[in-house]
């Protein structure tokens, strides 16, 4: 039921639609009532007028004629031939009667007749034509009967010798004051007919009898608007009024009141349409008394117009409402756009805003994780620097244990040859003493070979230290295993050490030279450390470009105890050592590789399967002409 009530057709409620349908029909009703009625109102005060006229024009048509019995009445000729009656003279007759033909033609009327006491006609202004009243009676007109009871008659009739309708007067003939015939007139009313004829209207004069006698549309001429008794009917019939005619009722139909002025009546009724035979129309009826021509006058005024006039009123308030009822729909449209414009709009700004909002958080996340990630980077650049200076710091104590183990080298190989000098000085003295002058400069030609021998040795050892030279170039690999022997020359001698060197001769590799030679010592030495505790000490240095050129497998291998497995994985990390406190850093491996890897190389390390454990460095091979000695 709710939803009924809310239910809206083109975004206005029905209630409303409802309400503007009861008040275009109210509206037009209204509109169409009030148009009619002032329409026909219009249409009464032109009828009035016309009936103002029509009174007016019928008053002044018989006036003209109303005196006219009593003046030819009073005409001595014809009081004289009614005096004689069948007596009178031819020549009396034919006065008269020429008389009544100068009298008619003057007035303009159908007929001037002389009448005896009997009703016959006895002259007439028509006397020499066919259709002569002159011998016919017409004592059976009330207009005779009247003029001899009354003095004077008035009627309406249809002539029974010429059957032409007209208006007869009559007026008594006296002679002594009494009464010896009447003269009478007979008017044609064609004129008055013709005059009165309008578009759009019909004039009518009503006799006494109800019966139409005049007018303006020849078919209703003596039909009756009410029903005629049956007593008048015979009245009417006796005296012959219509010619013998029946008077049937017009076939017309009330659909309004009588509305009566104080002048006459007024009233709508459906008539037939004389212009559309077969066709009825609506006419306002008006009509007032007309004592001189019979009862009444009317008029019947087409009301075409006053429906013209609705119809216009009626059109006027439907297009009017078709107007309003667009702009209401267009304006309800218009309402409805706007609210969905605004709708819109507003959802377009809500999403805009949850947008902003997710942007913010969306930023303010990227900052946090931006700023989180700077930290980071902060935070690893710091690592970095640390690790950079760790590596610096484990490098520098890598060559501090390099310098130890060649200072303990040196020392041992240093000290042998001053002792041996210390003797031979001491002997060259004893010598020059005892005047042996050859065996005191044989011992100096010795000790002088011992001297060459230490330059020698400190000569290696400048090169050794000497810094590192970072441009690569192809460097012996003979050479560089040669120099790392001589450093630990004393202790393979000492410990009983097998030291197999097989590398080809001419081997080089993408290196640098006193780089490389660390890398060997360092190797080198882990293999000596790694074989000091075995029965068999064998270490096996050995080179192969197993594909022509391209690359060149360095090894060295030792029969030691192996790699101790929880260390294998972590070997080329720095301070990684097994050996006791004092002896080991566990920097010699970590520099290693990062030297190996300056070179572009790689090493690797594993244990092998016939015991000790095995070093390989896989060089990028040096072309023949790119060969450097090393020094
Ligand atoms: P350090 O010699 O000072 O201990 P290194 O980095 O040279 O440091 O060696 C790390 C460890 O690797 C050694 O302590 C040792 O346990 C192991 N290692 C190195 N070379 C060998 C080898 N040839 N045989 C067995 N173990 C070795």
């Amino acid at each position: 039921m709710r939803s009924n009530v809310r239910m809206k057709i083109r975004g206005i409620p029905l209630w409303a639609w409802a309400a503007a349908a009861a008040l275009y029909v109210g509206v037009a009703v209204a509109a169409v009532g009030f148009a009619g009625s002032r329409a026909i109102d219009a249409l009464a005060e032109v009828g009035a007028h016309r009936l103002d006229l029509l009174a007016a024009s019928l008053k002044s048509e018989l006036g003209r004629f109303e005196m006219m019995p009593a003046i030819v009445a009073r005409q001595d000729s014809v009081r004289a031939l009614l005096a004689a009656g069948s007596r009178a003279s031819p020549d009396l007759v034919r006065e008269v009667d020429t008389y009544l033909e100068a009298v008619s033609n003057e007035a303009g009327s159908l007929a001037v007749d002389v009448i005896d006491l009997q009703g016959n006609v006895i002259a007439a202004s028509n006397w020499n034509q066919s259709f002569s009243f002159v011998g016919t009676n017409v004592s059976y007109r009330p207009y005779f009967k009247d003029a001899l009871a009354h003095g004077s008659g008035r009627f309406f009739g249809i002539g029974t010798n010429t059957g032409m309708p007209g208006l007869y007067f009559a007026s008594a003939v006296r002679d002594a004051g009494k009464p010896i015939g009447a003269a009478a007139v007979k008017l044609s009313v064609d004129a008055l007919e013709a005059a009165w004829r309008a578009p759009g209207e019909a004039a009518l004069v009503i006799d006494g009898n109800g019966v139409i006698v005049i007018s303006t549309v020849p078919d209703w001429k003596f039909t009756a608007l009410q029903p005629i008794t049956a007593q008048r009917q015979r009245d009417i019939q006796s005296s012959r009024q219509y010619a013998g005619r029946t008077v049937d009722v017009l076939p017309y139909r009330r659909v309004g009141e009588n509305k009566d002025d104080g002048h006459g009546t007024a009233w709508l009724g459906r008539f037939p349409d004389w212009r559309r035979p077969g066709h009825t129309a609506r006419f306002l009826v008006m009509s007032r008394p007309a004592p001189q021509a019979g009862d009444s006058v009317m008029v019947l005024l087409d009301t075409a117009g006053a429906r013209h006039q609705q119809e216009l009123a009626f059109a006027f308030v439907t297009g009017a409402f078709l107007i309003a009822g667009l702009y209401a729909l267009y304006a309800a449209q218009r309402r409805r756009t706007i609210a969905e414009k605004l709708k819109a709009q507003d959802a377009l700004r809500r999403a805009n805003d949850q947008l902003e909002i997710t942007v913010a958080q969306r930023t303010a996340a990227l900052t946090a994780a931006n700023e989180r990630m700077q930290q980071e980077i902060v935070e690893r650049k710091r690592t970095e620097q640390r690790l950079r200076d760790t590596q610096q710091e484990v490098v520098h104590a890598g060559k501090l244990a390099v310098l130890g183990q060649m200072a303990a080298g040196l020392t041992h190989e240093l000290n042998q040859p001053l002792v041996a000098i210390r003797t031979l000085c001491d002997n060259a003295r004893t010598f020059f003493e005892r005047d042996q002058p050859a065996q005191a400069v044989a011992n100096l030609e010795r000790v002088a070979r011992l001297v060459d021998g230490m330059a020698g040795l400190t000569g290696e050892l400048k090169a050794f230290a000497r810094k590192p030279d970072v441009e690569r170039m192809a460097v012996s690999l003979c050479e560089a295993v040669a120099h790392a022997r001589l450093i630990y020359e004393a202790r393979i001698r000492d410990e009983r050490v097998q030291l197999d060197a097989r590398i080809p001769a001419g081997s080089t590799v993408w290196a640098e030279s006193s780089q490389l030679q660390q890398v060997i010592v360092n190797l080198l030495g882990n293999a000596l450390d790694a074989v000091h505790n075995e029965e068999r000490r064998i270490i096996t240095i050995a080179a192969a470009d197993p594909d022509a050129r391209e690359r060149v497998l360095f090894t060295i291998a030792d029969s030691g105890p192996g790699i101790a497995p929880d260390v294998l994985a972590h070997l080329f990390e720095p301070f990684v050592t097994t050996k006791p406190r004092g002896q080991g850093l566990g920097l010699g491996l970590a520099i290693t590789s990062r030297i190996v890897e300056g070179f572009g190389a790689k090493i690797s390390a594993a244990n092998r399967a016939d015991g000790g454990a095995q070093f390989t460095i896989e060089f990028a091979a040096a072309t023949s002409q790119r060969l450097v000695h090393g020094r």
